[in-house]
């Protein structure tokens, strides 16, 4: 990319296009395009169409996608699937059409098989059952994957694709009911500590381990990654570290300064076990994560009380 190449960065406004519009902006690139969900819809092929053909860009990230937790994934399964086949499908095949030089495609380490070895190595995509809590959406995700792939292959395109492992920090969704763990858990413990309430409730055993990168340091990657890499092999993208959601929640805790007791709901699912990611492939391309998690938690909680807290 050149500072005055045209980029479109696809979902804008989200945890992720957020970061990689900060991330473009903060280094030079000047010709940036992005488009509203009211704007463009994206689930709607004449409007994707429409709006390729009008802004012609060279550059695509797509980062628009519907995404959430464990319970958001398990209570609205039709949604995941639909909503992400429809966006990517068209995205994908709209840059295609309009001669798009490249595209980052956005996916999850939830493709990864439910016992997949440990850390999650890229090779093992599709050697075992999926976890069942968010197959639906991890099978969208494949296939947007494996689209990119069969239109390198077919129509000698430049579409990569990044698994970036779970990701925290700005525009993060904070709703109790759709989000994910550690969003949900700044809030659960800050309300807690205002409202001097002596238990948070935690769900699941606190036993699975989860890796948590911090949203500024993807989108790093992801531009690094499309300024210097292409091929068909996925990149993953983390730390390369884990913890526990208990050890999760006790950080939560001191970061916010509550004083109370944590308990476990286990009516409430856990979701797979372990979703460490291996990231040899992403540091022989030459990349690293720069935020510590206990930085990163400061920070997405400082944006919280700015942010969520001041607005509710
Ligand atoms: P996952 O990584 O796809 O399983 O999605 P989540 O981030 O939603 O959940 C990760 C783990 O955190 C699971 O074991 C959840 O049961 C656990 N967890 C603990 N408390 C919460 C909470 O308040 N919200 C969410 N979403 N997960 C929680």
């Amino acid at each position: 990319m050149n500072s005055d190449s045209k980029i479109y960065v696809a979902g804008h406004r989200g945890l992720v296009g957020s970061a990689i519009v900060r991330k473009l902006q903060d280094s030079g690139y000047s010709n940036l395009v992005f488009r509203t969900s009211h704007q463009l819809d994206l689930t709607k092929r004449d409007q994707v169409d429409a709006f390729f053909e009008e802004e012609q860009p060279e550059y695509v990230f797509l980062a628009a996608a519907k995404v959430g937790g464990i319970m958001a994934n398990n209570d609205y399964p039709a949604e995941f699937i639909r909503d992400n086949l429809m966006i990517q499908t068209n995205v994908i095949d709209a840059a295609h059409q309009n001669g798009v030089k490249k595209l980052l495609f956005l996916g999850s380490t939830c493709i990864y098989p439910k016992l997949a070895a440990q850390p999650m190595r890229e090779d093992s995509l599709l050697t075992g059952e999926l976890e069942p809590t968010n197959e639906p959406y991890a099978i969208a995700k494949i296939a947007g994957i494996k689209m990119c792939q069969s239109y390198n292959r077919q129509y000698g395109t430049n579409f990569i694709s990044i698994m970036p492992t779970n990701l925290y920090g700005p525009n993060d969704n904070f709703d109790l009911n759709s989000s994910h763990v550690l969003p949900a858990l700044i809030r659960k413990f800050h309300e807690a500590k205002l409202n001097n309430t002596q238990t948070v409730e935690v769900w699941g055993t606190g036993t699975p381990k989860r890796e948590f990168l911090y949203s500024d340091d993807l989108a790093d990657a992801a531009v690094y990654l499309m300024n210097t890499y292409s091929g068909n092999d996925l990149v993953n993208i983390g730390m390369g570290k884990d913890i526990s959601i208990k050890e999760l929640a006790e950080k939560i805790g001191n970061t916010v300064g509550y004083k109370g007791e944590i308990i476990f709901n286990t009516s409430k699912p856990d979701g797979a076990p372990r979703k460490l990611v291996d990231i040899s492939r992403l540091t022989g391309l030459g990349w690293q994560a720069e935020i510590p998690l206990d930085d990163g938690l400061g920070m997405a909680y400082g944006w919280f009380l700015e942010h969520v807290e001041k607005n509710t």
